[in-house]
């Protein structure tokens, strides 16, 4: 009998790549996440953009670019940490990603955490949110924790997409990044 090879976020990328599961993968590039495989906290947006088709990596736009900063606001780089989309083809336009493009995409998405068991999932935005709690929203949920297991903490915060022209809630993300850091520390020395 052949042995199985074993399953690493480099082979799930190479299976994505040829994937054909989801109407979005005729018209874009496949786009899984990257990081670090042993990061403690993982950061999902929802779907790529331009950028991120045309480069095949995440967050590498000008959403990328902030959450760069918001990162290195609490002393985090993108090589500490993993960063991800619930969806894992670009939507055409950049509109918002269909129910079903979220279910047939999520497979992906379980399997990352499986392979990382980050402690702390950072959901960016509402559709990142929906996935672990449907019924809370981003208004009332974001800058808390809410555990979802006894392993993972999901920590909510708005997409940094939706702070590039708004200064209030430019504002509200780096405040909840601090609030973030504090509850990371928290945990280090739990
Ligand atoms: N917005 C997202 O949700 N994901 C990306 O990768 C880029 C922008």
């Amino acid at each position: 009998m052949q042995a199985m090879p074993e399953l690493t976020l480099d082979l799930l990328k190479e299976k994505l790549s040829v994937w054909k599961g989801c109407e979005l993968a005729k018209t874009a590039n496949a786009v899984l996440g990257e990081g670090s495989p042993h990061a403690e906290v993982i950061f999902i947006g929802e779907a790529p953009g331009q950028k991120e088709d045309e480069l095949r990596r995440p967050f590498v736009g000008a959403a990328g670019q902030f959450l760069n900063e918001l990162l290195a606001s609490i002393g985090l780089k993108r090589e500490d940490v993993y960063i991800s989309n619930v969806v894992k083809f670009r939507p055409p336009g950049n509109r918002d990603p269909e129910p079903i493009e979220k279910e047939q995409c999520m497979p992906w998405l379980k399997l990352e955490i499986a392979l990382i068991r980050p402690r702390v999932i950072v959901t960016l935005g509402r559709h990142s949110l929906g996935h672990f709690f449907p019924q809370k929203t981003i208004t009332e949920a974001h800058g808390k924790p809410f555990p979802l297991t006894d392993q993972i903490t999901v920590f909510p915060i708005y997409h940094p997409a939706a702070a590039l022209h708004n200064g209030n809630l430019r504002s509200s993300l780096l405040t909840d990044f601090q609030a973030l850091g504090q509850f990371l520390k928290t945990l280090r020395n739990s």
